[in-house]
């Protein structure tokens, strides 16, 4: 959440908002001063809404002259700035503990002061109050070939904020991470320094909360709060789109923490030179730190992290049923979500077993938002497959071994059969020029493995697999260019 405390918000908040604004101040008086002061009692002011008190409670009058003395004046100046509150702090101290502190016990506590001085758990923000889910963290992340770089920034900017890459600037499909690996950002700064401030927010609140502050008058306030940053997360800039006035908003904001070597870090679901209608010079400054981009996860990828959100849910699958959805929930880790818990509660609900079949039936819907509506016959395969090669329909059917430009792509088209319909090896064989089930066993393992070890075959088949899948007629233009061709 923010440092603009809304009147909803407790004054417990207030001083804890205070406290932070203490402990970064005035680090250095952590351990003798700032640890001493507690909070006794708060109250509104009645009359005056904008108004209330905050009773503290300090260990003797020594404590008491001191804290007017040194920070009195920048609490309330604070106070009226960030949180656009009046406070009058009443200082209570017990008169029976009140022996001033003298030298002796003042050293003492200056000598087991540490260089890490320890502040308080208590005043520590919770992701969830920043508007981040707390479970998106780096370690619950799959990386992989689609998203290695993406992860390795990620992490580097946690180790060296606003110094390496600045802004970070990421891009890909729906469901492909983005929002994760920025949060995880967040979360992992949040825990490592309590003090500073992290503001996440989509461009959609951004934009709603700046027309607010503009409604209210509190133009100020909302600046202050996005340009005091450490660390400035804007999710989904793409929604930005078409608006000058939050755009240049924006732009000064930018600048600003540029400027003051503070962390930016951006999404969109494309890259900057697609975002048609964001004015220029906010756009080159987009594009003026790392721009990353997170693809489709490939078949190994997708295993991995359905075993990942399969261990998570205590769901278990065979590995055969694995290898079928992995084979088609592909261009979304939300579909491979839903997919889990959809078979997660048919497991538990109905105690059945989960065969491919089941799998076919249950996850209809979420198959079909990926065009995914039915197993390509054998014929289909075959006519794509020789098409992809450019050989003959008849030469792949063919009884006839035929030269290695021939045997390749049958071999291909008959691990696809394998993979993609539920026919018996026998079945296969017999569209492939009466071949044994062993013949077709073989193809099947031989392009199984080659797929591990030779780039190629690897992307054949899932070019294929897509062409078969239909999913080409599903994916917007921009999320094909994410993937090799
Ligand atoms: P985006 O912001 O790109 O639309 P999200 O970050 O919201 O995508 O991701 C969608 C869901 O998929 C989230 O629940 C997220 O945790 C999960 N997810 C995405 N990528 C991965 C990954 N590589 N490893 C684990 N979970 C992932
Ligand atoms: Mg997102």
């Amino acid at each position: 959440m923010s440092k603009t405390v809304q009147t909803e918000d407790s004054l417990e908040e207030v001083w804890k908002e205070v406290q932070r604004f203490l402990y970064r101040e005035f680090p250095q008086d952590t351990e003798l001063w700032l640890n001493e002061i507690k909070l006794h009692s708060t109250r509104e002011d009645k009359k005056n809404t904008n108004k209330c008190f905050l009773f503290l409670s300090v260990p003797n009058e020594f404590y008491k002259e001191k804290f007017e003395e040194r920070y009195q004046k920048a609490i309330q100046k604070f106070v009226r700035s960030h949180l656009n509150r009046e406070i009058q702090l009443e200082i209570l101290y017990d008169l029976e503990d009140s022996e001033p502190s003298n030298t002796e016990q003042v050293l003492q506590i200056l000598q087991t002061n540490s260089s890490h001085p320890h502040i308080p758990k208590s005043i520590r923000k919770e992701p969830w109050k920043l508007g981040m889910d707390p479970k998106h963290l780096f370690q619950n992340f799959v990386m992989g070939s689609s998203n290695r770089v993406a992860y390795a920034a990620g992490l580097r900017i946690t180790e060296a904020l606003g110094l390496e890459y600045n802004p970070f600037f990421l891009y890909g499909g729906v469901g492909l991470g983005k929002t994760h690996l920025m949060q995880a950002i967040g979360n992992k700064v949040l825990k490592e320094n309590s003090l500073l401030e992290i503001s996440y927010i989509t461009s959609e609140q951004f934009a709603n909360e700046y027309i607010l502050s503009l409604k209210k008058g509190l133009v100020h306030n909302f600046r202050l709060k996005y340009r005091n940053s450490d660390l400035l997360l804007v999710d989904d800039i793409q929604f930005l789109e078409g608006k000058t006035g939050i755009q240049e908003e924006l732009f000064h904001t930018f600048n600003m923490l540029k400027n003051s070597e503070k962390q930016m870090v951006f999404t969109s679901d494309r890259p900057p030179k697609e975002l048609k209608t964001i004015v220029d010079r906010l756009l080159s400054r987009f594009t003026s730190g790392l721009i990353t981009e997170i693809k489709v996860p490939d078949l190994e990828m997708r295993k991995i992290i359905l075993k990942k959100k399969m261990q998570k849910t205590n769901v278990q699958l065979s590995e055969g049923i694995l290898q079928f959805l992995a084979e088609r929930l592909i261009n979304n880790v939300r579909f491979i979500e839903a997919g889990v818990l959809k078979l997660k509660s048919i497991q538990e609900l109905l105690g059945t077993p989960i065969t491919k079949a089941v799998v076919q039936e249950e996850l209809k819907e979420i198959f079909e938002i990926q065009n995914y509506t039915s197993n390509p016959s054998i014929e289909e395969i075959q006519r794509i497959v020789s098409d992809y090669y450019k050989i003959s329909y008849e030469e792949i059917r063919s009884k006839k071994r035929g030269g290695l430009q021939i045997t390749k792509p049958r071999q291909v088209a008959i691990y696809l059969a394998k993979e993609l319909t539920e026919k018996t090896n026998a079945e296969i064989g017999r569209e492939f020029g009466k071949r044994n089930h062993s013949t077709i066993l073989s193809s099947y393992k031989k392009i199984h493995q080659e797929q591990s070890h030779i780039e190629s075959t690897q992307n054949d088949i899932q070019q294929l697999q897509k062409k078969l899948l239909k999913k080409e007629s599903f994916l917007k233009p921009q999320k094909l260019r994410s993937k090799k061709h």
